[in-house]
Parts: structure tokens; C-alpha cells; sequence
């Protein structure tokens, strides 16, 4: 085994990396030490002779391995080299590894038998894994996977459970078990989608950033692959030294909650109040009452990892069967929720197909079959699970909500490759409990029998979360894992508004929360049978009650919902998975497939809004520290003309004939209203010169959604035909809190006074110059704000088409006239909490 020296100008440095290395290295490592000048009393410099001492202790067939601090530490190591053997002197070699790092690397690595040359590559490397936790690039080895890709391979997949994940201690026992056989190994994280790299290597392992939670993925190929892999199996449940801790105490684990559940249901009985409630995101509206069912989802059988098939061809031919059966299963779905009159949703399905075709999946696929001799089933769950953990390792929160969609493709064609479908029916009505739902399960969901769903995971942007809205069943997600503990059969009350579930309600409670139950389906009936009607107040005056848009889908799910137009046609949605711009005329085509479906009525159409959270890929927007502050929308016409010129002209061009109204998003100043304008005069003046037909006296409108507009509303009135207030990024503007932020989640809410406030004064500004004003935030759907926002005197409310029947229902019960104190007296309220509560005191139906 190699031998260690560690050279420091310290004696208590030496002492402590001394320490640390032993405790890292397997037993019969040989380690010393030679630092300061003679023990702790001249703690401080460096002794030749200390160091030959040192190299000598060590001293063996294999050779030794020292590594020093700086300065003299090194002039000392070479004058120690002078006093000994010729012999020995061959067989040091002095390292310029990072001292306390690349210590404790050798240490592991000479542990594992490793020669010299190996033990001192890994200790020049033992920066990487603090360079990589830091988000530093410094040249590293080359992440290279041992593995034969002709052997045999087999793979063992283990999710890491102890708490700090496989930190330098537990990674070196799992290099050091690994090192016990003569297998080569291989480790990955799966859950992050690194590659797979050496497992030898105590660098590559630390580097693989694995912490607790993650899966990872163990290949070995070798005569004792299988002995090596359930070592590892058996470390991975000591959790690899540290023992096993739940994820989170404040959210225990599945496991822990279900022996914490038997109390909850036993004591209820004693309780007039519901003995306990969970608290999560309100996904889907509705209240529902009844008893729970865990969700089972039929899961594809565990893929057994065997590289070398013997025909690779066929298994390609079976993943193309699979893919074919999985297509139909989402053909399926489609048409379903199509029928259903969820257009809008059914597009979800239509990404899958998307997904279920893209080379991105294929050719890594064909790749690994054809070049790794990879059965169907392992290529293809392989670049499914790298693609998911490369969405989930993004910022943005819709596209980590992805990582989902694609998992649930991935499943689709892995239970056709094994002869399965997806199966889940309940034979009584039940309020549905899981884990998560993947779109697929949630879109087969027998309408008639799921009472409201309940999820562990899972975020309001999740695809099944908007399906659940769209079926109309009320749902809660993000509840943590103490929900999956509620017994089978326990009743429960799921408030799809506020979030909030009841366990075991008492009886009292049940009959209160069954009334309230029947009073919402009531009111959803009677809104999907008036939602073609028009939203006329009771004091009579007609109410515009528009949709948000971004494709054909949910144009037509908007003329379905009753929309009386488009209030918000978000046209960077149409462009989002392009790799290249689109052309004038191809543009043309989209937007003249939307207003052909919405007819004559209005349409908003806004502008390209590109930057801040949303990307296209192909206008390369370069860093920005803070981008929602930076180049977005038209702030990025003025450096690309390019981006607006053709889309203006297009507009123009599909808008003969139709109501078209344009908008441009994120206008601060006077001076931009006119660039716009001038813009759009050139657009036509073009189109003119060329001969092309085009509207010339369409309204042109602009966004209030950033603070100095709002502000300077008066100003900006006279130079336009319309406002519309963009309430999601007015609130994160005038509130300082960025939308997509969980973190400051608690300030982005728009029924603050503060946003309030700017609202109320954008709508005078626009009345008092004769202009007309809408809003297309959230805020405009949300029940609690319609009275509000019908008090301060708005002219169109846009949202999203699910919104409108139970908008419009609203709107018909409420007088504008009578709101207006109301509407006056929010403004003076210090919270939006304080303004929920006064909504609520004055409309108490509502
Ligand atoms: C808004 O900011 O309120 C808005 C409607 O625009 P978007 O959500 O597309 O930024
Ligand atoms: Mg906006």
C-alpha cells in the first residue's frame, strides 16, 4: 500500500490533517506527519529531519506519497529527500495536491491498493469536488466510466437516505467497499442526471453532488459484480455509515406518518372540533367530502438492468412497438378531454406525443441499444430519467413541473414494453390520495367516482393540477407526506379554495361541510349552463368578461367557456418549443387560425414578451444578473427590430377582416409608447407601399404592470386606445418580490392595498381621457377581486378560460353601483388579508 506523508509549517495543521486522513482511510494505511519544529512547543516551521522521519515510517514496496503546505514546507521535503536511501528517493514522489483535500483523497485511494501514479492523480483532483459544489469549472480528469461495454453489466439503483447525502465520510466508505472487489464499478446520480463515473474514485464519487433523496445508479461488470453490488445494498441501508434520518421532520417520512395516523383517527371520536387539518396549495376549486382511497398507479416493472442483448435490432423494434401502443393510450386521452371540452388541457397531450417523438429521447435510445447492446427497456428509462432530472434541475418552477410530464411518457412506453396499461378504477366515490399524480393518471381518472384529489408533492403549475381544475374535481396538493398516513377509508374534507383538508370531521362538522358541498356544485351546474350568456350586473350594465390565450386549443376552450373575446393572446406561447424564428408568413397562418376560431369577437393580441422567466430558444438573451429588471419585451425591440418588425406586420396582415386590437407589454415611459407606435406606423406604412391589405385604425394598447406606468397612467392615456393592467407582474414590481419565488411568495399577492391602490388609479386616469381598461393578471378570475375590481369601475376582465363560468356567474349577482363604497374603503386597509376579510364581510355568499 502507499504510503503518506503530510508536510505542513504547522505542527497542530499536520497533526489535524493526520487526523482527518485516518479517518477516511481503510485500516492499515500508513500515514505521518512532520509539521512545526519539535511537538507543540515550537508549533510553527519545518524540520528536514522531521519529514525523512516521516518518510521513512511510511516507507514501502508500493512507494510514498507526501504532500506540503507551502514555502519552506517544500524546501524541507527536498533537503529531507537528501538523507535518504537511493532507494527509498526512488520511490517518493512529492505531489502539489491542495494539502488537507488531497490527503484525505490519497488516503481512501491508497486504501483501495492503488499504485502511486493512481493514489497521486486522485489527490491532484480533490479540488473538484469543492470546485463543483462552488460552481467553479476547473479542469478535472476525465469523467470516464470503467465499465466494460462488453462484459456483462448489472446495475443496482438505491435511493441515498442518510441526511447529508454521500458527503466526503460516507462517499469514502462507499469508495473503500467498492475497492474490497475486483469488479469495475461505476456510480451515477440519477435523480441529478450526471454521468457515470468512476466508483473507484472518491473525487468523481464526492463530485456526483449525491444527497439524501437522490436514486443512484450502481453498474459493475466482473466475476464478483454481484457480491460487490449487495455490499453496497447493505451500506446504502446503514446509510453508508451515518444512519438513516426521515427527509424532513417537519414532514416525516411516509413510513414515520403512518404509525403517527392510528392516534389521529382514535382520538377524533373524542373531539367536537375536527381533530387535525392539513394545510396545502389549493389546486382546483370545489369542497368534497367523503372517504379516502390511496391512489395506486400501475408502475412498469423494475427495469432489469442486463446490458449485452444479443440482438439489438429487435430490441429497437420493441421500443417502436412501444412507442406506437403508447401513442394510442395518448391519442386516447386527447380525444377524451377534447370531448370533454377541455381543449386547452388536451394540449398537455399533445406535448406528450411531442416528447414520445423527439430525437432527444431517440437517438440517446437507439445509441445505447445498437452501441451498449442496452435492453429496450433500460436505454429507454435511462434518457427518460436524464431528461426529467435535467428539467427539474432548472430555476424555473413551470419547467421543473416538466420533469413530470416526461417521467410519465417514459412510464407509458415502459408498460407497454412490458405488456401492461395503466389501470386504476374505484368502485365507490372517494376522495383520492397519492403520492403525485402524473397527467396521464389524472386525465384517466373516472370523473364520476373521484370525489377531490389530495397530493403529497406537487405545485399549482403541475400538470395535474391544472387537469384537476379542468375536470372540475377539487383538489389540494403539496400537503407533504403526513397525508399519504390517512387510513383507507377515513372520511375527510377537501377545500379546494383555501387548501385546507379535514381529517375526520366531527359529525357536526360533516353536515355543515355537506351543505356547503351541494351549494357548490349547484352554483358550478348553473354557471356552465349560463356561461354562453352574457355577465350583465344587477344594477344592469354589461361586464366584457374575456380570455387569456396562447395557442388554437385554447381558443377554442375560450369560445367554449363563453368568452366574449380575447382580453390576452400571449404570442410568445405560440413560439416556445422553435428552435428558429418563425417567418412573417408563418406567423401570419398561426394568428389567423386563432381569429378565425374567435370570429368577430375582440382580440387582444400582445406582443412578443420575451425575457424574464420566459425564454425562446431561438433569441439568445444573454446573461443578466437580474432579468426581470433587464432586456425583456420592449426593451429587447430596441436592440432587435428584427423581433417586432415581421410580427407587426404579420398581425396587421391576419387582422383584416377581424376585431384585432394590439398591445406591448412592459412599458415604463411616454418615450416607448411612442417607439411603439412608430413601429406600428412603419408596419403599415410597409405593408401599404407593398400593396398588402391591412387594418389602419385598429386600437393600439399598452400593459400597466410595471410601477411607473401605473403611476404615470394620466400620462400615458392620451397616447393610447386602451389599457390592461398586467396585475401578476405589477405585483411583483410595485412589491419588489419576484413572481416565480416561493421564498417571497407571501408578498406577491395582488389584493394588497399597495397594488390596489395603483389599479384604482390607472382606471381613473383611463376614464377621466376617455379610454377604456381591462385586466389580464390572475387577479381578474379570482373571486375574492372581481367585486373589487367591478367597484373601482374596470371595463374587461381576461382570464383564463376555466375562470370564466364562475366569473361571470359572480358578476351577475353583484351591483356595481353598491360596490363602489366597497372598492373605496380596501384602499385604505393596511393587508390583503385585511382586504380578503372585507370582501368576504360584505359579500358573505361570495
Ligand atoms: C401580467 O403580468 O399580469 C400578465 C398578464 O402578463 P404575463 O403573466 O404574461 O407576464
Ligand atoms: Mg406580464
Amino acid at each position: 500500500m502507499v504510503g503518506l506523508v503530510i508536510v505542513s509549517h504547522s505542527y497542530f495543521l499536520a497533526q489535524g490533517v493526520l487526523e482527518l486522513a485516518r479517518q477516511m482511510a481503510a485500516p492499515g494505511v500508513k500515514i505521518a506527519a512532520a509539521g512545526g519544529l519539535d511537538g507543540p512547543d515550537h508549533a510553527l516551521g519545518t524540520d528536514p529531519f522531521m519529514v525523512q522521519q516521516a518518510i521513512e515510517a511510511v516507507d514501502g514496496p508500493d512507494g510514498v506519497l507526501v504532500l506540503m503546505d507551502l514555502g519552506s514546507a517544500i524546501l524541507s521535503t527536498e533537503m529531507a529527500l537528501e538523507f535518504v536511501t537511493e532507494e527509498t528517493r526512488q520511490r517518493v514522489l512529492l505531489c502539489e495536491a491542495p494539502l488537507v483535500e488531497g490527503a484525505l483523497a490519497a488516503a481512501v485511494q491508497a486504501g483501495l491498493g492503488s499504485s502511486l501514479a493512481v493514489t497521486a492523480a486522485e489527490a491532484r483532483s480533490a479540488l473538484l469536488p469543492k470546485a463543483t459544489h462552488l460552481g467553479v469549472q476547473i479542469a478535472g480528469p476525465v469523467v470516464s466510466s470503467p465499465v466494460s461495454t462488453t462484459e456483462r453489466v448489472i446495475q443496482l439503483r438505491l435511493t441515498v437516505r442518510n441526511r447529508l447525502g454521500l458527503h466526503a465520510r460516507p462517499a469514502a466508505l462507499f469508495v473503500r467497499t467498492v475497492g474490497r472487489f475486483a469488479s469495475s464499478m461505476t456510480v451515477r446520480n440519477v435523480t441529478r442526471g450526471g454521468p457515470a463515473v468512476n466508483a473507484h474514485s472518491i473525487n468523481l464519487v464526492a463530485t456526483q453532488a449525491i444527497r439524501q433523496g437522490d436514486e443512484i445508479e450502481i453498474g459493475a461488470s466482473g466475476a464478483d459484480a454481484e457480491a460487490a453490488l449487495a455490499a453496497l445494498a447493505q451500506l446504502a441501508d446503514t446509510g453508508f455509515g451515518d444512519g438513516i434520518t426521515p427527509v424532513d421532520s417537519a414532514a416525516p417520512s411516509a413510513d414515520a406518518a403512518v404509525s403517527a395516523a392510528p392516534a389521529l383517527t382514535a382520538a377524533s371520536a373524542d373531539l367536537d372540533e375536527p381533530l387535525r387539518s392539513l394545510q396545502g396549495i389549493a389546486a382546483a376549486p370545489g369542497i368534497a367530502i367523503g372517504p379516502v382511497r390511496r391512489f395506486e398507479p400501475t408502475v412498469p416493472p423494475v427495469v432489469l438492468r442486463q446490458r449485452g442483448v444479443s440482438n439489438p435490432a429487435a430490441e429497437w423494434e420493441r421500443l417502436q412497438g412501444a412507442r406506437q401502443v403508447a401513442r394510442q393510450n395518448i391519442e386516447e386521452m386527447h380525444a377524451r378531454l377534447w370531448q370533454q371540452g377541455a381543449a386547452a388541457e388536451a394540449a398537455i397531450f399533445d406535448a406528450h406525443l411531442l416528447f414520445l417523438d423527439d430525437p432527444a429521447l431517440l437517438e440517446p435510445a437507439q445509441a445505447a441499444i445498437f452501441g451498449q447492446a442496452d435492453s429496450a427497456e433500460a436505454a429507454w428509462h435511462d434518457i427518460i430519467e436524464t431528461t426529467a432530472a435535467a428539467y427539474a434541475a432548472l430555476d424555473d418552477a413551470y419547467l421543473q413541473a416538466r420533469a413530470a410530464d416526461v417521467r410519465d411518457v417514459g412510464r407509458q412506453v415502459l408498460l407497454a414494453l412490458a405488456g401492461q396499461r395503466a389501470t386504476f378504477s374505484l368502485d365507490a366515490p372517494a376522495i383520492l390520495v397519492a403520492d403525485d399524480l402524473a397527467p396521464s393518471d389524472t386525465a384517466n381518472l373516472d370523473r364520476s367516482q373521484v370525489l377531490a384529489l389530495c397530493t403529497a408533492r406537487g405545485g399549482s403549475t403541475s400538470h395535474s393540477a391544472i387537469l384537476a381544475r379542468t375536470l372540475g374535481i377539487p383538489a389540494v396538493v403539496g400537503l407533504g407526506a403526513r397525508v399519504l398516513a390517512v387510513p383507507t377509508d377515513t372520511l375527510m374534507v377537501v377545500n379546494g379554495d383555501s387548501g385546507e383538508v379535514i381529517i375526520a370531521p366531527a359529525a357536526a362538522a360533516v353536515a355543515t361541510w355537506e351543505a356547503r358541498r351541494s351549494a357548490w356544485l349547484d352554483a358550478r351546474q348553473q354557471a356552465a349552463a349560463t356561461s354562453q350568456q352574457a355577465a350583465v350586473t344587477t344594477d344592469g350594465m354589461h361586464v366584457e368578461v374575456v380570455a387569456n390565450i396562447g395557442s388554437v386549443a385554447d381558443a377554442l376552450a375560450a369560445v367554449a367557456a363563453g368568452a366574449e373575446g380575447v382580453g390576452l393572446l400571449r404570442t410568445e406561447f405560440l413560439y416556445l418549443d422553435r428552435a428558429v424564428a418563425p417567418s412573417e408568413a408563418e406567423q401570419t397562418d398561426i394568428y389567423r387560425a386563432i381569429f378565425a376560431v374567435m370570429g368577430q369577437r375582440p382580440i387582444v393580441v400582445r406582443t412578443l414578451d420575451v425575457g424574464g422567466d420566459k425564454e425562446l430558444a431561438y433569441i439568445a438573451l444573454g446573461h443578466e444578473d437580474n432579468p426581470f429588471l433587464g432586456t425583456r419585451a420592449v426593451r429587447l425591440y430596441r436592440e432587435r427590430p428584427d423581433l417586432i418588425e415581421p410580427q407587426l406586420r404579420a398581425l396587421l396582415r391576419a387582422a383584416v377582416g377581424r376585431r384585432v386590437r394590439i398591445m406591448f407589454p412592459m412599458i415604463a415611459t411616454y418615450d416607448e409608447v411612442v417607439m411603439v407606435r412608430g413601429w406600428l406606423d412603419k408596419a403599415q406604412r410597409d405593408l401599404a407601399a407593398a400593396g398588402v391589405p391591412a387594418p389602419t385604425d385598429l386600437q393600439v394598447g399598452i400593459m400597466i404592470e410595471i410601477p411607473a406606468a401605473a403611476v404615470l397612467a394620466d400620462k400615458l392615456a392620451p397616447a393610447v386606445d386602451f389599457f390592461s393592467i398586467g396585475t401578476n407582474d405589477l405585483t411583483q414590481y410595485t412589491m419588489a418580490a419576484e413572481r416565480g419565488n416561493p421564498r417571497v411568495a407571501y408578498l406577491t399577492d395582488a389584493l394588497h392595498p399597495a397594488v390596489l391602490r395603483l389599479i384604482a388609479q390607472v382606471i381613473t386616469a383611463a376614464h377621466d381621457h376617455g379610454r377604456w381598461v381591462g385586466v389580464c393578471g390572475e387577479l381578474a378570475g379570482d373571486l375574492t377581486a372581481i367585486p373589487i375590481l367591478l367597484g373601482l369601475g374596470l371595463d374587461e376582465f381576461s382570464m383564463n378560460p376555466a375562470a370564466i363560468p364562475p366569473a361571470k356567474q359572480l358578476l351577475r349577482t353583484l351591483n356595481r353601483q353598491a360596490l363602489r363604497d366597497l372598492a373605496s374603503h380596501v384602499l385604505t386597509l393596511n393587508s390583503a388579508q385585511a382586504v380578503r376579510a372585507a370582501v368576504r364581510a360584505a359579500l358573505p355568499a361570495g
